[in-house]
């Protein structure tokens, strides 16, 4: 681990302004998978602007009847918030999907939105990665490529994002709001994550120093009926072979919303609007779940170790929109059952 310097910024200014001021720099939030990059020298910042000081860690209302998350929340505290649990229960079972206790404990909002690939040529230096280093080359890309993606990939990079909260997010519309050397804005989470394209080095549309301050949630959390269904290798303490986030408004048997996001199979969240408009309108059958699981995979492309991510997306997806049409999980009390311990 290279040597760096530290500021503890007391405001969201200051933080801009600190970072700015440092030619190598990098915001630090929970830590936990900035300090694990820096440890592997993945990562060279020789200057971070601690986050944790912001007075950015509130869980409130927002005008509109929706909830804004503070970048500074931690992922426990949003996932037991109970407007959270109560509102966005779809949310809170993502979230406790993910990583360990421990870890959620340390893990800020802002930070998760920025994680980065769990590829494992990006973490070892001795191989090309044009991620790490661009213009090297891509080493997953006829190499064992196991966790990569099969939708939305690109001849430079075949990543995935890890996070299972944008999962969720991306499902639930919500908000990304950000503040940097330009004042503030907001950016619709489906175009905050970037595809690989010939910039993999690139996972989002922040400009530089640019801060999340908070994510806000619409005021519809679809909270009777919706599942987070995450497929690993162990029951814990792993990151999404596929996840689904499911979530459906129902007239009876009749779907008059949709909303459907993959994880672990592309380099940003993957929301399908179209297989959404062909669920819209439709009998909540396993019929209709198993055409609309097939156009999402339509365009799949699997690269050797990571194919049978195609086949295994597929049956998540009915599998997921079963159990978000027959559980109504406001009289259930079985919301986290993909939970970690
Ligand atoms: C062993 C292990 C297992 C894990 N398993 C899972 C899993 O199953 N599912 C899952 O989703 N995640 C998992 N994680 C990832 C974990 O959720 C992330 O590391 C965490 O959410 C990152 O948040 P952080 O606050 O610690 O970010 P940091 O490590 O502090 O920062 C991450 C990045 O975001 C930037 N950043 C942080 N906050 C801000 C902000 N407000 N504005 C702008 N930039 C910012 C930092 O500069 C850095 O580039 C796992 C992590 C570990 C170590
Ligand atoms: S898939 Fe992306 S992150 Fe992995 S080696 Fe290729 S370029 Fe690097």
């Amino acid at each position: 681990m290279n040597s760096f310097t530290l500021t503890q910024a007391t405001g969201v200014a200051e933080a801009v302004r600190d970072k700015a001021s440092h030619e190598s720099s990098a915001y630090l939030g929970g830590g936990t998978n900035l300090i694990d990059l820096m440890k592997e020298n993945v990562s060279r910042p020789t200057h971070l602007t601690s986050l944790h000081k912001l007075p950015l860690g509130k869980i409130e209302q927002t005008p509109e009847g929706g909830l804004r998350l503070g970048a500074l929340a931690t992922n426990a505290e949003t996932a037991w918030h109970p407007e959270v649990e109560a509102r966005y229960p779809l949310l809170s079972q993502a979230i406790l999907a993910g990583a360990t206790p421990q870890l959620r404990n340390m893990a800020t909002d802002g930070g998760n939105l920025l994680q980065r690939t769990r590829c494992y040529y990006f973490y070892d230096l001795a191989t090309p990665c044009n991620k790490r280093e661009p213009g090297t080359g891509c080493s997953a890309i006829g190499g064992y490529n196991r966790v990569c993606g099969i939708l939305g990939t690109s001849e430079s990079c075949i990543a995935t994002h890890p996070s299972d909260m944008c999962v969720a997010l991306a499902a639930l519309e919500a908000v990304v709001r950000v503040a940097g050397p330009d004042g503030e804005r907001t950016i619709q989470f489906e175009d905050f994550h970037r595809l690989p394209g010939d910039t993999p080095e690139l996972d989002n549309n922040l400009k530089p120093g640019e801060l999340i301050t908070g994510i806000d949630l619409p005021a519809q959390g679809f909270a009777k009926n919706f599942t987070y269904l995450k497929l690993r290798d162990r029951a814990s303490y792993a990151f999404a072979l596929v996840s689904v986030a499911a979530a459906l408004e129902l007239d009876g048997n009749t779907i008059k919303e949709a909303r459907l996001a993959l994880g672990g199979v592309a380099h940003k969240p993957w929301r399908d609007k179209e297989a959404e408009a062909m669920l819209k309108g439709q009998p909540a059958t396993a019929d209709t779940f198993r055409k609309v699981a097939a156009k999402v995979v339509e365009e799949a492309k699997g690269y050797g170790s990571n194919t049978f991510k195609i086949e295994l997306a597929k049956r998540a997806i009915v599998r997921a929109l079963k159990q978000a049409t027959e559980m109504d999980y406001s009289q259930n009390d079985n919301a986290f059952q993909n939970s970690n311990p």
